[in-house]
């Protein structure tokens, strides 16, 4: 009987050493953890803290300021969502502009579109382009495209720097709102978005968790609402690894040639040309898609009320 007093704090402390824990500001009260077989990389850039580990069930981990940004085994539902949700909603994209995304899983997903001309990445953080290079190929072969220009620097200077109307899509893959991605939260940043959409292009980002960031989301559809005068909708997906396990989306056009989210024009073909180095699509199709879409109650209430 005495053990079993013994024991309680052995079982509590047993879950902490050789696990990964994500602890936040942003979802206090709980933490997803992941096993941990092996740390491969640890590193401080100018902006923020590398991390790379190698888990027993999500293979490799890319972690940044302590939260996690992909896994190999889930990295396809964010990295499909993110991309083709916008780009299959209009016809023939031709320039597309990445905010971000400095793994490149975006780039490879973008690529597959063939209409697709030129593709700029602006990724404020160069160790995250090279941690992914080296842990990450299947996700950093986006960077092989020969239509992928990546600059280094901060998204919110690039866009301003941007001529009016020049993207077809822009498309945000940004961290969270606390450190480097804080402005890209915020409306001035949404304004230079629009700017440099041409009239009736799309702007899809990482809006976060209806679980956990309502108020977030309701102050983004908000200001998205007095800036995007073609249409405003708030999609989402599952990720297991993600906080809550949904992310997602806020998806705008800008006035021009009207633009349907919900009913894409330009679905995907898995067998492009250009998918086969990268693989097939693993989560995205049309059905998905237009599912997206449909909010529970208590987020349609605050998003969509009607
Ligand atoms: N693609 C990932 C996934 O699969 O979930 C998500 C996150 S991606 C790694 C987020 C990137 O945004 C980071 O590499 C971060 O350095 C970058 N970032 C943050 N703030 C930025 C800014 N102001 N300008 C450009 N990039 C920024």
């Amino acid at each position: 009987e005495g053990s079993n007093k013994e024991q309680q704090p052995d079982c509590i402390s047993a879950v902490i050493p050789g696990w990964f824990s994500e602890i936040s500001p942003m979802w206090p009260g709980e933490a997803h953890s992941l096993k941990v077989e092996k740390i491969l990389f640890q590193g401080n850039s100018e902006y923020q803290k590398v991390m790379v580990f190698q888990s027993s069930t999500y293979g490799k981990v890319l972690v940044l300021d302590g939260v996690i940004q992909l896994t190999e085994r889930d990295e396809c539902a964010y990295q499909e969502m993110i991309v083709h949700l916008p780009l299959c909603s209009i016809s023939n994209p031709k320039k597309v502009l990445v905010i971000g995304g400095g793994d490149g899983g975006v780039l490879r997903e973008v690529s597959r579109h063939s209409s697709v001309e030129q593709i700029d990445i602006c990724e404020i953080d160069k160790m995250v382009v090279d941690v992914s290079k080296q842990f990450f190929p299947a996700v950093a072969v986006g960077y092989e495209d020969p239509r992928v220009t990546l600059h280094i620097g901060d998204g919110v200077a690039f866009l301003k720097a941007v001529p009016e109307g020049t993207y077809d899509a822009v498309i945000v893959d940004s961290s969270d709102p606390i450190g480097p991605a804080q402005e890209l939260f915020e409306k001035p940043f949404f304004e230079s978005v629009a700017r440099a959409l041409r009239p009736g292009g799309v702007v899809c980002t990482q809006a976060e968790s209806i679980w956990l960031h309502m108020h977030i989301i309701e102050d983004i559809v908000k200001n998205c609402r007095q800036i995007f005068k073609g249409s405003v909708n708030y999609a989402w997906t599952t990720v297991p690894t993600y906080p809550s396990g949904v992310i997602g989306f806020m998806l705008c056009s800008t006035e021009g040639s009207p633009v349907d989210f919900k009913h894409p024009v330009n679905p995907i073909d898995a067998n492009d040309s250009h998918s086969k180095s990268k693989g097939p699509l693993k989560f995205y199709n049309s059905e998905i898609h237009t599912a997206a879409f449909c909010l529970p109650s208590f987020a349609k209430k605050v998003i969509d009320p009607k």
